[in-house]
């Protein structure tokens, strides 16, 4: 199994999940984080660290996101490890908790 990161993230990437990843599973885009499958190994300690609640297991990814799960894996083949928290997105707060930010996913 492994983490997701999920559409919430997109536009905030608040980065606070980041540090506690003891295999550095974390990569970076340009609004968005996401989870290498092959690197998690399902050690729980993000997904209560996100304050935006971004972050589910695999299996229990909420309905209708389930394509979060592919483009994580796609995604962290591109993009760089992050392991350091660092300020969020300026407008983050204000998409914090919209539904269906992907239009808005920068690649
Ligand atoms: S803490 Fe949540 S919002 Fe911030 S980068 Fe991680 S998953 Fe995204
Ligand atoms: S569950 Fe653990 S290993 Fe997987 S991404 Fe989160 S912190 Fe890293």
């Amino acid at each position: 199994m492994t983490f997701v990161v999920t559409d919430n993230c997109i536009k905030c990437k608040y980065t606070d999940c980041v540090e506690v990843c003891p295999v550095d599973a974390f990569h970076e885009g340009p609004n968005f984080l996401v989870i290498n499958p092959d690197e998690c190994i399902d050690c729980t300690l993000c997904e209560p660290e996100c304050p935006i609640n971004a972050i589910y297991p695999e299996d229990d990814v909420p309905a209708g996101q389930e394509g979060f799960v592919a483009l994580n894996a796609e995604l962290s083949r591109d993009w760089p490890v992050i392991t350091e928290r660092k300020d969020a997105l300026p407008d983050a707060k204000e998409w914090e908790g919209r539904p269906g930010k992907l239009d808005q996913l920068q690649r």
